[in-house]
């Protein structure tokens, strides 16, 4: 027997991606509570269908506060901290500027600039209004939206693995598309979890990142794009611009225990580049990143809770 025969896989479309959830057990029963889980979630959090909690708060802005469940509250709560740290690439009310681009989705254009500066003042996150005692979000001017796209997959993959350890698993993984959480050390002393390619084949891969109970997240300018005149537009906007962030990343891969911070992180770091992000680094010692850059490079600023090993010669390690 092969250290594989032993994994029962498991796979389904949800929130627009493959998702897939490995186990140590054939376990049709647990397998479904999963999917049905991550589908009660995804109608929460989702802005790509008419109802969801945070559609209810997208329509009445302008209008009404909207009393929301105590997780999301919390999370929205959580989203807005992070959004308002000085020089924040990360934005919860990104919604109306991701509207506009209709980046990874039919219809795509670039907007015209005086509509980009029109959006970018429906985008402070300052006008975000919390209320504790109601619980109730409100947005506080007609137009704004709020899109959790970027922090979504990750809350979820936690959830999933909160709900793993609930039905006494203590070894799986769950991939979200982009959000691999896992429980345990897998079958050969840890979980295997591939860093594609940037631009290439969805099976090519420059490395492999081993991890024992933890998160990996990678964010990448190549997972939904478009390209005109020679130039690559993909989905990770900027909030002070409205366009597409730019520097000399192509992915930020983050591990750590929560995917959530995964999420938040690879979004922040992407948006300070290779040389912020090192420094900051050293002050959040709970997570590690791994950084793909344009130009070759894969950048491993420390090793203390994965291992790494490279596959692709083209590109050079710098650790
Ligand atoms: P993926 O969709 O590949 O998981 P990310 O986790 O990086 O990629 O999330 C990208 C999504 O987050 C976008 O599709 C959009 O919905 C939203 N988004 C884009 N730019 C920002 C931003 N600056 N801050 C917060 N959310 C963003
Ligand atoms: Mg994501
Ligand atoms: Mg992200």
């Amino acid at each position: 027997m092969t250290p594989d025969d032993r994994i029962y896989a498991y796979s389904a479309v949800l929130m627009g991606s493959p998702v897939l959830l490995k186990l140590f057990e054939h376990d049709e029963t647990l397998a479904s509570g999963v999917f049905r889980l991550i589908k009660q979630q995804e109608n929460i959090f989702t802005v790509n269908r008419p109802h969801s909690d945070i559609m209810a708060i997208n329509h009445a802005a302008g209008r009404d506060p909207v009393t929301v469940s105590a997780p999301v509250f919390e999370l929205i709560r959580r989203a807005k901290t992070i959004s308002c740290l000085p020089d924040s690439s990360f934005n919860l009310t990104i919604g109306p500027l991701v509207k506009c681009w209709k980046i990874g989705f039919s219809g795509h254009s670039i907007p015209a600039a005086h509509d980009l500066q029109t959006l970018l003042s429906l985008t402070d996150p300052e006008d975000v209004i919390l209320d504790e005692q109601t619980r109730s979000v409100f947005l506080q001017k007609t137009g704004m939206e709020i899109d959790l796209g970027a922090i979504a997959k990750g809350y979820i993959a936690d959830v999933v693995r909160d709900y793993l350890r609930e039905q006494q698993v203590d070894n799986a993984l769950i991939n979200l598309g982009g959000n691999v959480q896992t429980l345990g050390d897998g079958t050969e002393g840890a979980w295997a979890i591939g860093l594609k390619k940037p631009f290439s084949d969805p099976d090519a891969l420059i490395g492999v990142i081993n991890v024992i109970g933890k998160s990996v997240v990678t964010s990448g300018v190549y997972e939904r794009y478009f390209e005109l005149d020679g130039h690559c537009y993909h989905h990770i906007l900027d909030p002070k611009t409205g366009y597409p962030l730019d520097n000399e990343l192509l992915s930020v891969t983050i591990i750590s225990e929560d995917s959530i911070d995964g999420d938040i992180w690879t979004t922040l770091l992407y948006g300070m580049g290779v040389e912020k992000s090192l420094a900051s680094l050293t002050k959040i010692p709970h997570i590690e990143a791994i950084f793909v850059t344009r130009d070759g490079q894969i950048i491993l600023p420390s090793q203390r809770q994965f291992t790494f090993t490279p596959l692709d010669d083209s590109y050079r390690i710098i650790a």
